[in-house]
């Protein structure tokens, strides 16, 4: 008879070569082509292929042949018009300012004239292809723009953000160690994805590195990327969902920093206080006042009043899964956490924080 595999979930350390590889893994193999796919701005595969007809078309002088690249090109006119078309249309409000977004940017230094009156004139379908292609030019321009001014600054706030790190983990208040921030900042990546491609500003994960918006402002990116690379440290619990699974890509993170995934209902739980305390810390080592998440900060001060420690908090934030201990023993391979549940017992425990989170995602989805 076969053996039948085990279906228990397994825990897996930082250092197992196992995580090892599926980090090499998943950056090789792209498990999320999306983030790849919005490195490429709005309209620049199809204005390459325009390029590529056009230049097909100087080299030969056949008619027929002529005649086929000039009805490819009014398709890709054709299908990047429809495509822009369709997010002002859509029910995802990211992806409708997404519509927006691409006036905005093409009327940005007002060379093609300005931005609501371009969008008015392309909604009434009077817009020319070639005024078009200009607008789409734009867009692609000042989004290359985005991506050199991102590649010069963020390398100057990294070495920064490293800096004030050391310090931080040298006065106490950051609990991590010089080894860990070294090994998590080696090698990251930090890509610039189009605005209208994706709903954020800013996104951190071990596997795929830091993206941000190319809506991003100047003034605000260091800001922006101290809150993400802050992600980049935080503490986690590696979950292998099934033991026995051959599946490379089986591996989640069951605890980010403060965040929980509840894989039974596919949700996240404690979003708010991962993110109040991320925008905390980062604001902290940034030596600036918090800007993003008001409410979830709110939240924050309000279980800081009721006598939750700082310290503790933040111990149990960046504290990594701890590995197997004996049965028996009486350790865990959580301290920091179990420490934080103690610290909430008086506040009203665990189940206060669940009660404020269910409250938060109630109101959310009454936005
Ligand atoms: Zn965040």
């Amino acid at each position: 008879m076969e053996k039948q595999p085990s279906n228990r979930a397994e825990h897996l350390t930082e250092s197992s070569s196992e995580y090892q590889e599926f980090l090499r893994a998943t950056k090789e193999n792209q498990k999320e082509p999306y983030i790849k796919l919005a490195s490429l701005p709005f309209g620049a595969y199809e204005l390459l292929q325009i390029e590529q007809s056009r230049a097909a078309i100087a080299r030969v002088k056949d008619s027929a042949y002529i005649q086929s690249e000039n009805e490819e090109i009014e398709d890709c006119f054709k299908s990047i018009r429809a495509k822009l078309l369709m997010k002002s249309n859509s029910d995802v409000p990211y992806v409708r300012a997404g519509f927006k977004h691409f006036f905005r940017v093409a009327g940005e230094d007002g060379e093609l004239g300005d931005a609501s009156e371009l969008q008015t004139k392309f909604s009434s379908g009077s817009t020319t292809n070639s005024q078009f292609e200009q607008m789409v030019r734009k867009y692609v321009e000042k989004f290359n723009a985005k991506e050199r001014i991102l590649k010069e600054i963020s390398s100057v706030i990294l070495e920064k953000f490293k800096l004030r790190a050391v310090e931080a983990i040298k006065n106490g208040s950051l609990p991590i160690s010089e080894e860990l921030l070294n090994d998590r900042l080696k090698n990251l990546e930090i890509k610039l994805v189009d605005a209208m491609s994706v709903p954020f500003l800013g996104q951190a994960s071990q596997q795929y590195g830091i993206q941000i918006s190319s809506e991003f402002n100047n003034e605000e990116l260091e800001h922006m990327l101290f809150h993400e690379l802050v992600h980049i440290l935080d503490g986690t619990t590696i979950i292998k969902a099934n033991k026995s699974s051959e599946i490379r890509y089986d591996i989640n993170h069951q605890k980010a920093g403060l965040l929980f995934i509840d894989y039974k209902n596919n949700r996240a739980i404690f979003e708010w206080l991962y993110e109040a305390v991320t925008e905390e810390i980062g604001s902290e080592l940034a030596g600036d006042k918090p800007t993003h998440y008001p409410r979830e900060r709110a939240m924050l001060q309000d279980l800081y009043k009721k006598g939750l420690s700082k310290e503790i908090l933040y111990a149990a934030y960046f504290e990594n899964y701890g590995g197997k201990t004996k049965p028996g023993s009486g350790e865990t391979p959580i301290p920091q956490w179990k420490n934080l549940v103690k610290n909430l017992e008086p506040l009203g425990g665990i189940e206060l924080l669940k009660k404020m989170d269910k409250e938060y995602r109630e109101r959310d989805k009454k936005l």
